[in-house]
């Protein structure tokens, strides 16, 4: 098993009119860079990864993006094309390799570029989100805050000397994080550890919809007599539990069992509108998948 941390910049359409002509709904994020570090048996960082990739598709900088980035409009033009980009990265990866990351876009990103080239990203389908790992081994999974790397790396005192929002910066800082944590449970069995946080990044993880019915009536018995199914894998699911409300008569809470993906989470919220019952419902896989 190879542990390689990963970060990717990306550009999109430039905003405003002229933006929405450009968008391309297939592709809302185009890879301009890679960057990745593997992470050896010691937890100690190893070999790098980094490369430039020449946009197809938008082709002028964002320049909300090249402000974060730093990056110059020339520099786009100096890359390779993303097909050559992913190859080498696939090469550098080796086979049986977890993608981890900080959050959940950039995994999602990457199959969406793959998949808008035509490339095969089946060996890309184990990935850990590092930002949910730090929320458990380092702050007690308590917050449901989403942290940002310069906070992780202040937390675990750990030196910034490096700009951030390079990709292989980005992605060093994120392998240092990864490293700190594991150092810290004291054990070699690194993926042990990580074991519960493994999940397949190119499964459908949510969903919402909304339906309307007359108003006034009961909201637990409207939710409770829908038909659900499991946004991965389309199963019907299952549920003995109540519907429960969570802000009165506004807002509710059901869990849901898929037999394949475990327990889900639904979440509805209700508005009236032109004499009729609004339900918004939305559905989610948990991570960690197991509910570590
Ligand atoms: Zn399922």
């Amino acid at each position: 098993m190879n542990f390689v941390v990963f970060d990717l910049e990306w550009n999109s359409a430039v905003p405003g009119k002229a933006g929405v002509s450009e968008n391309h709904p297939d592709l809302p994020f185009e890879i301009i860079e890679i960057g990745a570090v593997k992470l050896s048996a010691e937890a100690k960082s190893g070999a790098t990864f980094t490369a430039n990739v020449k946009p197809q598709v938008y082709k002028k900088l964002n320049k909300y993006i090249a402000r974060v980035t730093q990056r110059s409009q020339e520099s786009l033009g100096q890359g390779d094309p993303f097909p050559l980009v992913v190859s080498k990265f696939i090469d550098f990866c080796g086979t049986d390799v977890i993608l981890a990351s900080w959050g959940l876009s950039d995994p999602q990103v990457l199959k969406q570029n793959m998949d808008f080239h035509n490339l095969d990203s089946s060996s890309f389908n184990k990935a850990i989100n590092l930002q949910v790992v730090f929320a458990h081994m380092a702050e007690g999974g308590q917050t449901s805050q989403q942290r940002s790397i310069e906070y992780a790396l202040e937390f675990l005192n750990i030196e910034t000397d490096l700009s951030f929002h390079d990709a292989l910066n980005d992605a060093c800082y994120a392998g240092r994080i990864l490293n700190a944590l594991l150092l810290k449970t004291g054990t070699e069995e690194h993926e042990k550890v990580l074991r519960p946080f493994l999940y397949d990044p190119f499964l459908q993880r949510e969903k919402t919809w909304q339906i309307a019915v007359a108003a006034g009536g009961n909201a637990e018995a409207v939710i409770s007599k829908q038909e659900i199914t499991c946004p991965a894998c389309q199963r019907v699911l299952t549920s003995d539990e109540p519907v429960i409300s969570t802000k009165k008569k506004k807002r509710w809470s059901w869990f849901l069992n898929c037999e394949k993906h475990g327990r889900l989470r639904c979440t509805i919220s209700r508005y009236r509108r032109e004499g009729k019952d609004i339900y918004h419902f939305k559905l989610t896989l948990p991570y960690p998948p197991n509910g570590y």
